[in-house]
């Protein structure tokens, strides 16, 4: 399907379904092979503050093979990562305002190159940002969250039909 709705109880459940995503991601079986020629790709991050999109992030990450300090990118709007030769793209566009300050800055090559770039707030990057492969919506819920995901891609669909099966 493209579309997916899935039930997080806690914390411990959305950092599961990062790392089961990050193989696909990364393209490859556990932290410690090279990246495949298929890692890459883009994952948009939505939900109110709290909701968990930084949790999920830092377990991506982490799982991709991240080893130092993963920060929330929330105030230098950008962390940058290397695993092997897979670069990696934490973004946070809730401070954005402006999209010249994004041009200015350099991301549209960020986007361009074949890396992993996760975006929290991305709906504050106005029209800057084409859909990405794979959405996630984290919703509070009296407990836990609500994830909707959903895929823009093939890439995407193919990430959520095997995390799904
Ligand atoms: P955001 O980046 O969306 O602002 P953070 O990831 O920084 O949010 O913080 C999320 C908070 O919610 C953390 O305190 C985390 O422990 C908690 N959390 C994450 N996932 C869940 C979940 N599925 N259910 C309940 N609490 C969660
Ligand atoms: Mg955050």
């Amino acid at each position: 399907p493209a579309q997916h709705t899935l039930y997080l109880p806690d914390e411990t459940a959305t950092e599961a379904l990062a790392r089961r995503l990050a193989p696909l991601v990364c393209d490859r079986p556990d932290a410690s092979a090279a990246p495949g020629p298929g890692a890459g790709g883009r994952i948009h991050l939505r939900g109110d503050l709290g909701a968990g999109k930084t949790s999920f992030a830092r377990a991506l990450l982490r799982a991709c093979g991240i080893s130092g300090r993963i920060k929330s990118p929330s105030y230098a709007l950008l962390e940058s990562y290397k695993v092997f030769n897979l670069y990696l793209y934490h973004l946070d566009f809730y401070r954005f305002s402006e999209s010249r300050e994004w041009l200015d800055a350099g991301f549209r090559e960020i986007l361009r190159e074949d890396a992993l770039v996760l975006i929290e707030w991305p709906e504050r990057a106005g029209d800057l940002l084409s859909p990405p492969d794979l959405e996630i919506s984290l919703e509070y819920l009296d407990d836990g969250r609500r994830a909707d995901l959903s895929a823009h891609t093939e890439r995407g669909l193919k990430w959520l039909n095997a995390i799904l099966s």
